[in-house]
């Protein structure tokens, strides 16, 4: 039995049972580690001894095993882990040692969960290829000369390849959704404010959430389950009582109504991308479901929306990196110049160029002409959806307009941007959203479906999820 192959529900039963040592879980996984990282290249850093005493110490535990109980998971290196280097990604974080742990991590933890490593991602989670890494390229596990999407691609990779059951990444726009839809992962962005973000390196605050990758829906919904809860150590996190998100998994989804955009028409999809659309939308019919069509007028603003949302909080968050608090220190001959030196030195191409649009379009004399603009149409996009809520229970579109590309292949940062053109609006929204592989492409390159849920309805959403995985099965 390959015990990587397994899905958290699986494995656990056997690790709970004592049937399969979390020792030996834990040396298989970082055995397959050590054979698949020089070709995919997934982890910046891997924490081997420590997963081990971990695994000798659950071993002995007899008591509460915890509903991750010895599951070998990887994280996303923009959350804290307390003693280890904490990068983003980012020169500019080298040497950084988190003095805490995240909450997400300390729920991992508290439910049994080896934390196996940290993985890579786009510096400060800015990019969809993982190419903007301040250290090396990810590879795709399905082609390894393709892109395994970003910025959470090391998460995505991991799971793909079997490195780990499990892993967390983060989405402001699309980082969780479009690397699960190009490696063929399930990918689950909660309702923003559903997941604590204490402890994650900040990105776009108003946008950030945590969320997992796994193989499949159910696994999904139980580590929702995990890393879901009110956090009074972050001012967004939403008090909601504790459900089960497994709870309506498997229960048929006869008369649930999945709205299609009408607008996605105007949008330049990939011909199999659309053909895995229409073999969805007949599977969802085929079971029972009512298919119809809503609109988003504002859907074309959603982009151009976000590029300027995102940076002015990028160019805020990012403030706090200036050689004299965290990682990188490039000495001055005064305090202005160890700033510019550190920061020359420490922040990447893609970062700067946030940072410079950021700045701009929160200065005083174009902060109405952009930021307040953007913001007023953020709210139009986000009316747009609780109108075609009114009618549906759910959304469904593709997650990418296409597949994942080579490595090197995307230079324009523009052509980078529209990778995330169906992520985005969901993202504006705050709304709750998951990836699930649907398909390949005539390379063999996996399709993502897209499915968005209402808000804090994260329990339908993985409902529908299920459905159109498991009926999509014989396909
Ligand atoms: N690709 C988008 C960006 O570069 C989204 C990134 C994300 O979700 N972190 O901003």
């Amino acid at each position: 039995m390959d015990l990587l192959n397994l899905s958290i529900k699986e494995l656990t039963t056997y690790l709970k049972s004592g049937e399969i040592s979390v020792k030996e879980a834990t040396e298989t996984a970082l055995t397959k580690i050590e054979k698949t990282e020089p070709k995919i290249k997934a982890f910046i850093h891997l924490h081997k001894d420590e997963a081990m005493k971990r695994a000798e110490e659950l071993d002995k535990k007899k008591e509460k095993r915890g509903a991750l109980f010895g599951i070998p998971i990887a994280i996303k290196d923009n959350m804290n882990l307390k003693d280890t280097e904490t990068t983003a990604g980012s020169k500019i974080l080298q040497g950084y040692i988190s003095p805490y742990n995240a909450t997400v991590v300390e729920k991992l933890k508290n439910e049994g969960a080896v934390i196996i490593g940290k993985t890579n991602m786009d510096e400060f989670a800015m990019g969809s290829s993982t190419e903007n890494s301040a250290f090396f390229n990810t590879h795709n596990p399905v082609n390894t000369e393709y892109v395994p999407g970003g910025s959470s691609g090391g998460s995505a990779a991991a799971v793909k390849s079997n490195e780990v059951i499990a892993a967390l990444g983060s989405d402001t726009g699309g980082s969780i959704r479009e690397p699960a839809a190009f490696c063929g992962v399930v990918g689950l962005k909660p309702t923003y404010g559903r997941v604590s973000r204490y402890g994650l390196i900040a990105f776009a605050s108003s946008l950030d959430q945590i969320g997992p990758f796994a193989k499949n829906v159910e696994d999904s919904a139980i580590m929702l389950n995990v890393i879901t809860g009110f956090d009074n150590h972050d001012e967004t996190s939403v008090q909601k009582n504790n459900q089960d998100f497994t709870h309506l998994l498997g229960k048929e989804i006869k008369g649930k109504k999945i709205g299609i955009i009408k607008e996605a028409s105007n949008f330049d999809i990939q011909e199999e991308v659309k053909d895995s659309l229409q073999a969805s939308i007949d599977v969802l019919k085929d079971m029972g479901a009512e298919v119809v069509e809503i609109s988003l007028p504002h859907l074309k603003y959603a982009l151009p929306t976000y590029y300027i949302v995102a940076p002015a909080e990028a160019s805020a968050n990012l403030s706090r990196f200036d050689g004299v608090r965290y990682g990188l220190v490039k000495e001055g001959k005064n305090l202005k110049e160890t700033y510019e030196k550190t920061r020359t030195a420490g922040f990447g191409t893609e970062v700067k160029r946030r940072i410079l649009i950021g700045t701009f379009t929160l200065s005083a004399g174009y902060y109405d002409a952009y930021y307040l603009k953007a913001s007023r149409i953020r709210r139009l996009i986000e009316q747009d959806f609780e109108k075609a809520f009114e009618k549906i229970d759910a959304l469904l579109l593709p997650t990418t307009a296409r597949t994942a590309f080579k490595l090197g292949e995307i230079s324009n940062p523009l052509e980078m941007y529209m990778n995330d053109i169906f992520t985005i609006p969901v993202s504006l929204a705050g709304l709750p959203a998951i990836s699930i592989p649907y398909g390949n492409d005539r390379k063999g390159l996996p399709i993502g479906m897209q499915i968005v849920g209402k808000w804090f309805k994260e329990d339908e959403l993985l409902q529908i999820a299920s459905a159109l995985e498991n009926g999509g099965k014989n396909e």
